[in-house]
């Protein structure tokens, strides 16, 4: 794909659009143009696609602002008059309009720090990005919660995220830092009594600076993973090394059914873990089989009611739209059964749509992307007549579809950690495997990485703790905001 770009350079968000509409090897070539003149931007595309030449244009009005404003809509402009010429070739399902990034609350939520009102807010997305009413509801919502959270932030907290890359087995779409427990199982032991050193330095750590802890979340991998005996170790450690008089939230995220025995929920619960995550990823049964899970809805049924007998009244639960072979009905099947049993909190992701074929249009056939809005609309709309409220939104960077996951909640129970890590306004240290901690300080943001291998965790374990001691010094020099 050949792109040459007048008057403004907008490279990175033309590629994401280019990708939506063509594969990478396609024999294609854009070329753009753009205008400014009596208030007034006019951006022109011309592709050039297999022998044929398609125009496209896109003219709106605009006032000068400031230089970033000013990049934002020229390149909304260009992407714009991009998606008119290549409407003309393919038609793509654009829900999120010429939208660009991660995370579109954002986008509200600084214009009504400018004065809008959240209308008129939705409005401005509609108008400028092409942003379908749908979108513009859940971005204002989402927003609007999102900003009711960060209200209640302290500062001089900071929040601990504890991974466990362990997993029974390998689901089949997993994009995260895990290893199955067939292989990596002997490691376990080692990994723990490392974990737990850890925790040890950590909390010595905690302790200099003077900061308090806000939330502590075990995710991974699946935490569960670890047997009765090895949970208990940690969670007790966690309790005794830590001051967790003023914690909000300490979440389990348990994750996989077949890994939750009665003992290992009790065991959480007697250590004030007050959140846990059950996920089912969809109630079929055969597509369970298919992804690599390997449970049923039952036992995902089981070890749900096991944690509400355990004391559990926060329970997550993931679900997936557009797993493999799943149609529309599966999904929306998938939904009216979780909604039989009401968690607190539901989290819809989106699966990756990684080749732009499957988002277009062929005769008389919806694509895959069409298919997913379809799920998500569902979603969206159902889950708020149960009374769930989006309170948390990302997309997915070079992923085409650009589709969203949404964290829905039930009552007062959205978590402020997870929108933390969304809008990161708080320090998280990260401990264990393949976490990264984020260090928020008046000075920005600085990452530290975590070994994500176990066996790399255990084997380099000490420049672990010199990684801790480096986010000691930034933190003791910035100052935790
Ligand atoms: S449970 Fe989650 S972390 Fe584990 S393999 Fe499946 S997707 Fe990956």
């Amino acid at each position: 794909m050949l792109l040459v770009q007048n008057g403004f350079s907008c490279r990175y968000e033309m590629d994401v659009f280019m990708r939506l509409f063509f594969d990478a090897q396609d024999d294609v070539e854009v070329y753009t143009n753009i205008a400014y003149s009596s208030n007034k931007i006019d951006a022109y595309c011309q592709i050039i696609y297999k022998g044929r030449v398609y125009f496209g244009e896109y003219t709106c009005d605009y006032e000068k602002s400031n230089d970033k404003e000013d990049s934002r809509r020229y390149s909304v402009a260009c992407t714009r008059s991009f998606i008119d010429a290549a409407e003309k070739i393919h038609k793509v399902s654009l829900p999120w309009g010429a939208m660009c990034g991660v995370r579109p609350a954002k986008a509200v939520t600084s214009l009504v720090l400018k004065g809008y009102s959240y209308d008129d807010a939705k409005k401005y997305l509609a108008k400028v990005y092409g942003v379908s009413e749908e979108k513009c509801r859940l971005a204002a919502k989402v927003s609007e919660n999102e900003s009711k959270i960060l209200a209640s932030h302290k500062p001089d907290t900071v929040s601990i995220y504890i991974g466990i890359p362990f997993c029974p087995t390998r689901c089949m779409y997993c994009s995260f830092v895990s290893t199955d427990i067939r292989v990596s199982g002997k490691y376990i032991d080692d990994f723990t009594a490392c974990l737990l050193k850890e925790i040890d330095y950590t909390s010595g750590m905690i302790k200099r600076l003077g900061l308090k802890i806000d939330n502590i979340y075990i995710g991974g991998g699946t935490p569960t993973t670890l047997n009765e005996n090895q949970l208990f170790m940690m969670l007790e450690k966690i309790n005794k090394s830590f001051d967790l008089s003023g914690i909000r939230e300490f979440t389990l995220e348990a994750g996989r059914p077949d890994t939750i025995t009665f003992e290992k929920l009790k065991t959480a619960r007697s250590f004030n873990v007050n959140r846990i995550s059950i996920n089912p990823q969809t109630t079929n049964d055969k597509t369970l089989l298919k992804i690599g899970r390997k449970h049923t809805y039952s036992m995902f049924k089981d070890a749900f009611f096991m944690a509400r007998k355990a004391g559990f009244d926060v329970i997550n639960t993931d679900l997936i739209a557009g797993l493999p072979g799943e149609s529309a009905a599966d999904f929306k099947k998938s939904i009216d059964d979780i909604l039989m049993i009401l968690p607190e909190n539901i989290t819809v992701h989106s699966m990756c749509i990684k080749r732009a074929a499957n988002l277009r249009h062929t005769e008389n056939k919806l694509t895959e992307a069409d298919v997913m809005n379809e799920m998500l609309s569902y979603a969206q709309n159902t889950l708020s007549g149960f009374g769930y409220t989006p309170y948390y939104m990302y997309r997915q960077k070079n992923i085409s579809g650009n589709l969203e996951n949404v964290g829905y909640s039930r009552g007062d129970t959205m978590s402020f950690y997870n929108v933390n890590i969304m809008e990161e306004i708080q320090t998280i240290i990260a401990l264990g495997g393949g976490g990264t901690t984020k260090i928020v300080t008046d000075n920005g943001i600085d990452r530290i990485f975590n070994f994500k291998d176990p066996l790399e965790y255990i084997r380099n374990f000490n420049e672990i703790i010199n990684r801790k001691k480096k986010t000691e010094d930034i933190l003791a020099k910035g100052g935790a905001v």
